[in-house]
């Protein structure tokens, strides 16, 4: 009986630990792939006029607006990790902005970032507006609104 008690408590403290550490997570952001600088942002904590230079991209570039629960920047690096960015642990694969599937080796130092599925091109290139440096699609990408798995952060 004991035992019982004893595993159901430890139980309740690891479900408990894995929602703080979420929790954790959408509060302070992720490390940065990228640079050394310790977190990336949650968007909603950025400044007003960056706010507004990030969602011009989307804007301007990708036709959409992002579900932005689910980006995040860096600001050591101006990088930012939008909602089709990786899955938790692993920001060097993203969800493909056309046909939703992985592309992997989404690296700074590839120069060839491919969807393997529908073969759409990445880059990562700033944005001339912004200052902040995305993963781009092709301008005439027709990409989708929403990545549909759910598999970015939120
Ligand atoms: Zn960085
Ligand atoms: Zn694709």
């Amino acid at each position: 009986m004991t035992y019982v008690m004893v595993f159901l408590a430890l139980a309740a403290g690891a479900i408990a630990l894995a929602l703080a550490v979420k929790g954790l997570v959408m509060l302070v952001g992720l490390p940065c792939p990228f640079c050394r600088h310790g977190k990336t942002t949650c968007f909603n904590k950025l400044a007003v006029n960056q706010k507004r230079s990030i969602l011009q991209y989307f804007k301007d570039h990708e036709h959409r607006t992002p579900n932005v629960k689910c980006v995040f920047v860096c600001l050591g690096c101006k990088t930012v990790f939008d909602d089709f960015s990786g899955e938790l642990r692993s920001m060097e694969s993203n969800w493909c902005k056309v046909c939703n599937e992985q592309v992997f080796d989404c690296t700074l130092d590839n120069d060839s970032i491919k969807c393997t599925s529908c073969g759409t091109r990445y880059e990562w290139k700033t944005h001339e507006g912004s200052g902040f440096r995305f993963l781009m699609p092709p301008v005439d990408a027709r990409l989708l609104d929403r990545c549909r798995y759910g598999h970015g952060v939120g």
